[in-house]
Parts: C-alpha cells; sequence; structure tokens
C-alpha cells in the first residue's frame, strides 16, 4: 500500500493498493474467520465482520438508491449499515439476496483497506457520541458493481475507494483458490484446456451459473471476476458470453 497526500483524498490523502494486495488482505480476513476451506454456499461475509472487526450489519432505512455504509470513528470503531428494504427483499428473492451478500463484502473491503483513512487521531476515544467524529461513506447501487473492476479509469477518479471497495468485494466473494479448485472439480474440467471443453461441450452460460450457484454471488460477479483471473479461456469465455 502506498499513501500519496492528494486533494481528491479523504483527509487529504489517498491510499494506492495493487490488486494482489487488496487480494492478500481479504483472503487473510477470510481465513481468520476460519473460512481456509472450499464451503459450499460460498464465503460467509457476516462472519469476517463478525471476527475481524467484531461488528454486525445494522438494518436502517438509507432512502433511495443507497444500498450500504460503512461508518468511521477516529477512534478506528467501525459500523456496517445496509438498507433495511435489502434485507427484506433479499429474505424472499434471490438477486435481492445475492446483492445484499455484495453489499456487505463491498462494505467489509471498505472497512479492511480505508479505516487507517479516518483514524486520524487514534488517542481520541471518543467513539459514536459525537456526529463530528464520524465520517460516513455511503454505497449508492450504481457504486457497488463488479464492472468497475474492469475500468482503469476509476482509478484515477474520485470514486478511487469505491473501486477498491468492488476489487475487494469481488475478492472476498470469489477467492482465486476457490474458485480455481471448484472449476477443477467441474465434470468435464481438462487441466491442459481450461475451461475450454466444458464451454465447448455445455456452454459458457453451465460454467457461469455453476460457479455463481456455487458461492451463492450474481452471474455478472462471476463473468468479470473469472477474467480477472486470467483463465485460459477468458477471452473466449466473455467474447461468448456478450
Ligand atoms: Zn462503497
Amino acid at each position: 500500500m502506498r499513501t500519496i497526500k492528494s486533494k481528491g483524498g479523504i483527509n487529504g490523502v489517498r491510499l494506492w493498493f495493487t490488486l494482489d494486495e487488496i487480494e492478500a488482505t481479504m483472503g487473510g480476513l477470510r481465513v481468520r474467520s476460519g473460512q481456509d476451506q472450499l464451503r459450499r454456499g460460498g464465503v460467509d461475509v457476516e462472519r469476517v465482520l463478525k471476527s475481524e472487526f467484531g461488528i454486525e450489519a445494522d438494518y436502517q432505512d438509507l432512502g433511495d438508491g443507497v444500498l450500504g455504509a460503512t461508518h468511521f470513528a477516529e477512534s478506528g470503531e467501525l459500523a456496517v449499515v445496509i438498507s433495511a428494504q435489502l434485507g427484506e427483499e433479499a429474505e424472499v428473492d434471490t438477486v435481492a439476496w445475492r446483492r445484499l451478500r455484495s453489499t456487505l463484502a463491498h462494505e467489509c473491503g471498505h472497512c479492511a483497506l480505508h479505516r487507517t483513512l479516518f483514524q486520524m487521531n487514534r488517542d481520541q476515544t471518543t467513539m459514536f457520541e459525537s456526529v463530528d467524529a464520524i465520517d460516513k461513506h455511503l454505497c449508492r447501487s450504481a457504486d457497488i458493481c463488479p464492472e468497475m473492476e474492469h475500468s482503469g479509469a476509476h482509478e484515477f477518479s474520485k470514486s478511487w475507494t469505491e473501486y477498491q471497495a468492488n476489487q475487494a468485494m469481488s475478492q472476498l466473494l470469489l477467492p482465486r483458490e476457490w474458485v480455481l479448485e471448484f472449476m477443477e472439480q467441474l465434470e468435464g474440467y481438462d487441466s491442459h484446456n481450461g475451461l475450454g471443453t466444458i464451454i465447448a461441450v455445455k456452454g459458457v452460460n453451465y460454467v457461469i451459473e455453476r460457479v455463481a450457484e456455487a458461492f451463492d454471488v450474481s452471474k455478472q460477479m462471476v463473468h468479470y471476476r473469472l477474467s480477472s483471473l486470467g483463465l485460459s479461456s477468458s477471452t473466449r469465455l466473455l467474447q461468448d458470453n456478450d
């Protein structure tokens, strides 16, 4: 991680992470939460939040278009808030449930990567008593999307924190080693030809749907993550899917 003084930063500072650093950070959180083996149903993000930060998500009305928020206090204390409406929809709808998981993972990314930006005065014991001591980071639905993973332009825009949180989200929900292990277990996987054989026989949507089901994430997120993982057939995978 590099720290850069920037007018576009938070408290005059912006952080720079390599993709490997974000992956290592989120993998560390997952493993420390006791999730070191490929797990049917994917990563339990709430368990990560609890084990790493000692917090549980709170559900509140956040207003139109806002799915989640992370509150940072100068003391380093954190709070994650999720849209109550999203929480309700997630109980009855798979798409909303997966959006909820994405939002939790995105906020978890903010907690892991951006807490230091707000810890300007660690000696201060103020937690949530003073509104002034809290910086609220709202995440709108348009911000929480796997496509940003591929848009280098976002690295330099004012939404660099969103870009990094989206990286953290997909790397937490679709860990590289878990995805590769799962792929190798798919019927028809060929270690020399990667996913090519399965795609030729069963079609690209078959692969994307199997991964989405196994990891309980959206197909869109799988689509982008498979490409970013640099699987041998990723180019073809994307072309076939577009
Ligand atoms: Zn965000």
